[in-house]
């Protein structure tokens, strides 16, 4: 029997262990898992270049639960441990063993999968239990050894008659610990850490339907036998070759990850490199929730195939934060602080080689089946033209499969639409003018009178489509958008007739004096334009750049431009050409005059969608007055 002091700088670690080694209690569980599964590949790598004379088999990790006896169990079937080997990788703390067996067989280990680093792993069962026994024997020609430690740093380790090969650990669950010996609690655990582990872990057992007999009677009744039942899927799809996998099967991985899921994925993109850095992975598009904010479907990060968190932020690019699927890389620092990762070299060449996977993956869409990638569109869109906006690796190459649709549902790429505009929609000085629509309900009246002067009108809606434009127009010396309600088609697109006006001056004098009077002037500016006499008399437009701003504050930027609450503010433009202008001038009693002009301006509102509540109230009330 040996005893003695487990060899710590500071006298009693434990309770250090306990509060602050991990904030999380739980991955005690997750550690053990992983310490299993590695000595079960170690003693794999070691019977494949025959430096361990047994047969490997096909081992198993079991995770029991002892109610009674307040214990849980993990046994594995790994290579084990020697008397020696105890003292040295267990007593002494925060000596990584599986850094040292890397490091021994650095060139043939590498692709072994070995999981731990850390070297405090095996403590973090302290957070859980107050004894931890430890039972192993080596595959080695050597007696097994039975370590116990109660949570001070004295320890006994006795030789012990276990004959088959691994190691057992025993966790005596602290009083203050005792969920850990619920099975659904466990299992839970199991679920989420270990999921897609590379050893098959055994959890209790399940119910398995007995096939039903040849002459099984009418009222056969399905007979049932207890199997064991494994817990996880050792070999997920993202650790296979894209080209062993069909659609199919990745969609089935997809509701495999997200059980709760039903929607099937848009598309995936399968992430695999070796160098640099290491990572595999698969990314899905999602149908996104109307409601962005209640994604609860993450990406999830694994090492080794062992989850780690679903917090991507600062690994993969903040626009893809809202796909969804995995990330498996041993490269990425974990026991760092966030800022220290986003500085960190690797995680940014990560981060920027799943950029260009995603953005490759989309021109290749759109160049095999632009169809189905039109369809899919609406859908991507908003993950798309956020990517523009905060990642100019994206931006960069987003001009070749980035779609403006237009109010009729053709799609155009931007190079494209400049060249079907280039004739038809300029401005005066030449630049091209892309009238868009963000609402094809409200702006209905504006987008109809676009498209009968013969105009393109697109439909941008998405909530951050005025970054978007102001950042192609900064981008596009020779392009401007225009929203239809921003301004009067005609004086935008630059026409070879010109508009005759048919007032003089002076009767064009009198009748803006004549508007002015009648219409508030803190909110509509009045406008005369000698349009199309079939041009709406009366039309509301709100100033392209005044609306851009506000929009733009209103989604973000607000301190940015540091304009607070701009007041609203339009144009009332009024047709010169029409004959209510006509009429208006040579309507002669004052109180006829200004009820005239204000049913015009109640159109006019109307059909802004800007006339609500008592002013709509009364509008009605007076058309009916004027049927009668
Ligand atoms: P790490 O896994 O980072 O090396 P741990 O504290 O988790 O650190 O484990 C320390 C060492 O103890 C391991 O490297 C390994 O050598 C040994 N060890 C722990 N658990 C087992 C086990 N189940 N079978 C064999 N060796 C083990
Ligand atoms: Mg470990």
């Amino acid at each position: 029997m040996s005893s003695g002091k487990i060899n710590v700088s500071v006298e009693n670690i434990f309770p250090l262990i306990k509060k602050f080694l991990y904030s999380d209690h739980e991955i005690f569980l997750r550690e053990l898992i992983s310490n299993a599964t590695d000595a079960t590949l170690k003693l794999k790598h070691l019977t494949s270049i025959g430096e361990a004379a047994v047969e490997y088999g096909n081992p198993k990790i079991e995770v029991k639960i002892d109610k009674e006896g307040k214990k849980l169990h993990i046994i594995d079937q790994g290579l084990g441990m020697t008397m020696e080997e105890v003292e040295k990788y267990i007593n002494q703390i925060a000596f990584s063993g599986a850094e040292e067996f890397l490091e021994k067989y650095k060139d043939s280990a590498k692709d072994s999968g070995v999981i731990g680093h850390f070297g405090l792993g095996f403590y973090s069962a302290f957070m859980v239990a107050s004894k931890v026994e430890l039972i192993t024997k080596s595959f080695k020609d050597e007696p097994a050894a039975h370590w116990t430690c109660d949570g001070s740093p004295e320890f006994t380790l006795v030789p012990h008659d276990k004959t088959e090969r691994g190691t057992e650990i025993i966790l005596h669950i602290a009083e203050d610990s005792l969920e850990f010996l619920e099975e659904s609690k466990i299992k839970g655990l199991l679920t989420k850490y270990n999921k897609f582990m590379p050893i098959p872990i055994k959890f209790g057992t399940k119910q398995e339907a007995l096939p039903k007999p040849e002459d099984a009677p009418e009222d056969y009744k399905t007979e049932y036998k207890e199997v064991e039942n494994i817990i996880n899927n050792p070999n997920p799809a993202w650790t296979k070759q894209p080209t062993d996998l069909k659609d199919e099967d990745y969609k089935s991985f997809y509701r495999e990850l997200y059980p709760m899921q039903f929607d099937d994925p848009l598309f995936h993109i399968h992430l695999n490199v070796d160098y640099p850095f290491n990572l595999t992975g698969i990314l899905y598009f999602p149908k996104l929730a109307a409601d962005l904010q209640i994604q609860k479907d993450k990406i999830q990060l694994y090492q080794n195939q062992v989850f780690v968190t679903d917090n991507v932020d600062g690994i993969v690019p903040e626009f893809l934060t809202m796909l969804k699927g995995v990330i498996d890389s041993p490269d990425i620092p974990l026991n760092v602080s966030r800022s220290y990762l986003q500085a960190d070299g690797n995680v940014k060449k990560i981060s920027n080689y799943i950029t260009r996977k995603v953005s490759d993956k989309l021109k290749s869409l759109f160049n095999e089946n632009r169809e189905d990638f039109e369809a899919k569109w609406n859908d991507i869109k908003i993950v798309l033209e956020y990517g523009m906006l905060s990642e100019p690796k994206f931006y960069e190459k987003a001009g070749d499969f980035v779609l403006y649709p237009t109010i009729d549902n053709t799609y155009f790429t931007l190079a494209e639409l400049k060249e079907k505009l280039k004739d038809t929609q300029t401005d005066k000085d030449g630049k091209l003018v892309i009238l868009y629509a963000s609402n094809k309900e409200t702006q209905h009246s504006y987008i109809e009178s676009a498209k009968e002067k013969g105009y393109e009108v697109l439909l941008l809606d998405s909530p951050i489509v005025s970054h978007l434009i102001q950042k192609l127009e900064a981008d596009n010396e020779n392009l401007t958008f225009a929203r239809v309600d921003g301004d009067v088609i005609e004086k935008l697109i630059q026409k070879e007739e010109n508009q005759i006006s048919k007032l003089s001056e002076d009767e064009k004098e009198s009748l803006k004096t004549v508007l002015e009077t009648i219409v508030p002037k803190e909110t509509y500016s009045v406008q005369l334009e000698a349009m199309d006499s079939k041009s709406a008399p009366f039309m509301i437009t709100q100033p392209e750049f005044m609306r851009r701003m506000k929009e733009m504050s209103q989604s973000g930027g607000g301190g940015m431009f540091g304009m607070g609450n701009l007041p609203e503010m339009y144009n009332l433009v009024v047709n010169t050409n029409s004959e209510l202008a006509t009429s208006i001038l040579s309507t002669e009693n004052e109180d006829a005059k200004a009820s005239l002009v204000k049913q015009a301006l109640d159109l006019a509102k109307l059909s802004q969608g800007l006339l609500k509540g008592e002013e709509l109230t009364s509008f009605v009330k007076r058309s009916f007055e004027t049927l009668k």
